[in-house]
């Protein structure tokens, strides 16, 4: 029973710990460092995986690029950047010929004064002609003062029915730059290529949906993976499950659900990304300018381009938009839009588990340690337990995100071990420094009268004599014996007696030196070691004590009184005994004398 009231006594701390460690956490900016710091693991995470190469890109998803050679070639060939439009049109015509997947552009075809209103029709004309063709434009907001928003067809929008908590706010947007109009009126396949970047500018997250002016759009990635998907999959996945690819459930576990595969959102909209590689290394890549030397040479065969996604972008770092990723510093947005597809494709985006579990997480961890921290008297298994199931935690979350793509969080827990460590030790130490004291009262003092127990008067009376023979000084001993005591017993009772020793021994205590030390020597024979106290000092003292303990009654069990007298023997070293057991017999034959010349007195 005692066992498990202090068991829940422990648990009972541990929780209030930790409710005051949530509770600073959210209400600090502590939290944002931590969710900084949380974010670095998954950073961690993502490098150690897309660097053991476990999970393998698409094979389907190929990037047509202008990379620094072809950035060169186009100079070399065109004479200036940018390219004639009618340059994308051939592009595009030339890979259709093979029936590509999808073809879908990161670029954003915005009106010109340098490219001529015929180039940017035909290439208006080529994106018309072919139903897989995407391009990409931009949501912003920018105040109506600078750029009047313009009006998107409802051919653009999707339907989503949003039956979970994700809030799509960091995504709602009033404005855009627009691209070609020609564009915007001769095809339905225009997709926002926006991303999310945490406040410490690294890209972890696309939204798959934004809003603009209150309808949902979706992003450019999504819809070409759809078309990839359409084509491939059509009877057997998500056209039968799904009427048409642009309605969209957000389910009440914040997935999108497409068919089999689902998309995890998080609470701001974002899909988290899955990473596979640093930049360059993950995906095929074919340089711009070989495609344009296979264009002019008109020979077909050269790519095979059949059934794949081809996705057209810069890489070249002058001109494109590069972003900071988990798993380089510096990572082409066509790369990660190909992540994206690839990740639904594989369906394998990361899901972040809610902080509940985190918490859960957090509090087993707690109680593990605090209990092992407590329980344990050995340091090393305390501290090995805490650094084992630690890093054997952290290796946990790391294999849950390789085979469950899930990400678990680590700051927190971790967090939380290190407080109930630290806090579980003091806890600790507090208990055993009281429970030292305790032991050590209990056996130096007398239980009864609460004076000093004999095992240590015979150790001070030793330390008495050893400090004087070293220090060329004097001390002096009392001894002291209740007179009549056994026939005071016998009148009026042991539990009588018991209180009157009880007296004695408070009136002794309260009427010597707090230096002087005073014990009770056995039965009802009490004595007082007076340090630094020569003979003459000592008479007064014992002469006094004589006096307070016969002058009043004492108090006895049954509310009557009784006046008690006491005998006294004095010794003072070193002329009365050269050593602890000669000044106690020196002392007690004075007391003897005392007695035998009537008693109530000091035996000089
Ligand atoms: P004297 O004046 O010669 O000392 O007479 P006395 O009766 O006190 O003689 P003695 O010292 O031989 O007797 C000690 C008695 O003290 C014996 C015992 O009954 C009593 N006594 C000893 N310890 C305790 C105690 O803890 N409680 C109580 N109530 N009595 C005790
Ligand atoms: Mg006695
Ligand atoms: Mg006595």
């Amino acid at each position: 029973m005692n066992k498990l009231s202090k068991i829940i006594g422990y648990l009972a701390l541990f929780f209030i710990a930790f409710m005051f460690i949530a509770i600073f956490l959210h209400n600090t900016n502590i939290n944002d460092f931590l969710m900084s710091m949380e974010n670095r693991t998954f950073d961690l995470r993502q490098n150690v995986l897309a660097n053991s190469r476990y999970k393998k890109p698409n094979k389907d998803i190929i990037l047509v690029t202008i990379d620094d050679h072809s950035y060169e070639y186009l100079l070399n060939k065109y004479g200036e950047w940018p390219i004639s439009r009618d340059i994308y049109a051939k592009f595009i015509n030339y890979v259709e010929q093979q029936k590509p997947a999808a073809i879908a552009f990161d670029l954003m075809f915005i009106k010109s004064i340098k490219s001529s209103n015929n180039a940017d029709n035909v290439l208006a004309n080529a994106i018309g002609k072919y139903k897989n063709v995407y391009v990409g434009m931009n949501f912003d907001n920018q105040p109506f003062d600078v750029r009047m928003p313009i009006e998107l067809n409802k051919k653009f929008q999707v339907n989503v029915q949003n039956k979970s908590k994700v809030n799509f706010s960091d995504v709602t947007f009033t404005n855009c730059r627009s691209i070609l109009p020609q564009i915007l009126e001769i095809t339905p396949n225009v997709g926002i290529i926006n991303v999310y970047r945490s406040t410490d500018g690294i890209l972890r997250k696309i939204p798959p949906l934004m809003i603009y002016q209150g309808e949902y759009y979706p992003h450019l990635a999504l819809m070409v993976g759809l078309e990839y998907l359409k084509e491939k999959e059509s009877r057997s996945d998500i056209l039968a499950r799904q009427q048409r690819v642009n309605n969209f459930v957000i389910e009440r576990n914040s997935n999108i659900k497409l068919g089999r595969r689902s998309i995890p959102l998080d609470k701001d909209g974002g899909a988290i990304l899955n990473w596979y590689g640093p930049e360059g290394q993950v995906f095929e890549e074919i340089p711009f300018y070989k495609v344009i030397q296979a264009m002019d040479d008109k020979d077909t065969k050269k790519f095979n381009f059949k059934n794949k996604i081809i996705y057209f972008g810069t890489t070249v770092t002058s001109l494109s938009d590069i972003k900071s990723t988990p798993v380089s510093k510096l990572y082409p947005g066509v790369e990660v839009h190909a992540t994206y597809i690839n990740n639904l494709i594989d369906n394998n985006f990361i899901k972040k588990v809610s902080i509940t579990v985190d918490i859960l997480i957090s509090m087993v961890l707690a109680i593990l340690v605090g209990f092992v921290v407590i329980r344990t008297s050995s340091t090393i298994v305390a501290v090995g337990t805490t650094i084992f199931s630690t890093i054997g935690y952290i290796v946990l979350t790391y294999f849950l995100m390789k085979f469950f793509n899930l990400w678990v969080g680590i700051i927190l827990p971790i967090t939380v071990v290190i407080s109930v460590f630290v806090s579980a030790y003091i806890i600790k130490y507090i208990l055993k420094s009281r429970d030292f004291e305790y032991q050590y009262k209990l056996a130096t003092t007398d239980g009864l009268t609460d004076l000093y127990n004999h095992r240590y008067f015979q150790e001070q009376m030793i330390m008495q004599v050893e400090n004087c023979k070293r220090y060329n000084s004097q001390f002096s001993l009392i001894l002291i014996d209740i007179d009549f005591f056994k026939k005071f017993n016998d009148t009026f009772g042991h539990q009588s007696g018991d209180a009157v020793l009880r007296q004695v021994a408070q009136r002794l205590k309260k009427n010597v030196r707090t230096t002087d030390i005073v014990c009770r020597y056995g039965g009802e024979e009490m004595a007082v070691i007076l340090p630094n106290t020569d003979r003459d000092e000592v008479i007064i003292t014992a002469q006094k004590l004589c006096k307070v303990v016969s002058e009043k009654p004492c108090k006895l069990a049954n509310e009557q009184e009784s006046t008690v007298t006491i005998s006294l023997g004095i010794a003072t070293y070193p002329n009365d005994g050269q050593a602890p057991n000669e000044m106690i017999a020196s002392a007690d034959s004075r007391l003897y004398s005392a007695k035998e010349n009537g008693r109530n007195q000091v035996g000089l």
